[in-house]
């Protein structure tokens, strides 16, 4: 079973974040961070998918960051956590054991409690690539667009 000193659980703002702090604080400590995607977005540019950053492609958080930092990348979906033991299960069925585990396993957009969620050409902003690839596709051939939520995410999209 591999086992890491500190074991990170997200690979997106918060995790790498974390696994970067603490190999710079305790560079002796061995960091092993496991994410369930292939490839991170950089949630921040996702609005801007649509306009000036062009494809999800362009828009990645690179792997290189936590190979520079001496961060080992699991990738996988974490299914249990044992505290007694000091592991996860991963759905694969591998187990990574710890020390100390870090959760930064972040937000979901919230599926509104409204009839027609699934209806065509209806979309949830998502943190993932093949989703908004899709997504994409479908917007560069229709011609209006309604965007529900006027937060700064929503006011992005518009823009
Ligand atoms: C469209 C959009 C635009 C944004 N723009 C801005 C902005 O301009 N400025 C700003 O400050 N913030 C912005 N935000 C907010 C910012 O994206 C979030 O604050 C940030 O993503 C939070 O990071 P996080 O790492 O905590 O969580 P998340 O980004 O949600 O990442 C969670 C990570 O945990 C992983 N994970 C979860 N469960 C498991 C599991 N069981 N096993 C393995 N891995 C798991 C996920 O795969 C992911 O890697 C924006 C968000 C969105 C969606």
């Amino acid at each position: 079973m591999k086992s890491a000193d500190v074991l990170v659980i997200g690979g997106s703002a918060a995790g790498p974040t974390a696994g970067i702090s603490s190999r710079r604080r305790y560079p002796d400590k061995s960091v092993v961070l496991i994410r369930k995607e292939e490839q991170v977005l950089v949630p921040c540019g996702i609005p801007y998918i649509f306009g000036t950053v062009g494809t999800p492609e362009k828009n990645l958080i690179p792997d290189a960051l936590l190979e520079k930092n001496g961060i080992e990348l699991v990738k996988g979906n974490v299914v249990t956590i044992d505290r007694g033991q000091k592991r996860v299960v991963l759905e694969s069925g591998e187990e990574v054991g710890y020390d100390k585990l870090i959760l930064a396993t972040g937000s979901l957009p919230i599926d509104l409690p409204i009839p027609g969620l699934d209806k065509e050409n209806v979309f949830i902003v998502k943190k993932d690539v093949a989703y908004l690839n899709n997504m994409l596709e479908v917007m560069n051939r229709v011609k209006d667009v309604v965007i529900i939520g006027g937060g700064f995410i929503g006011v992005e999209f518009a823009d």
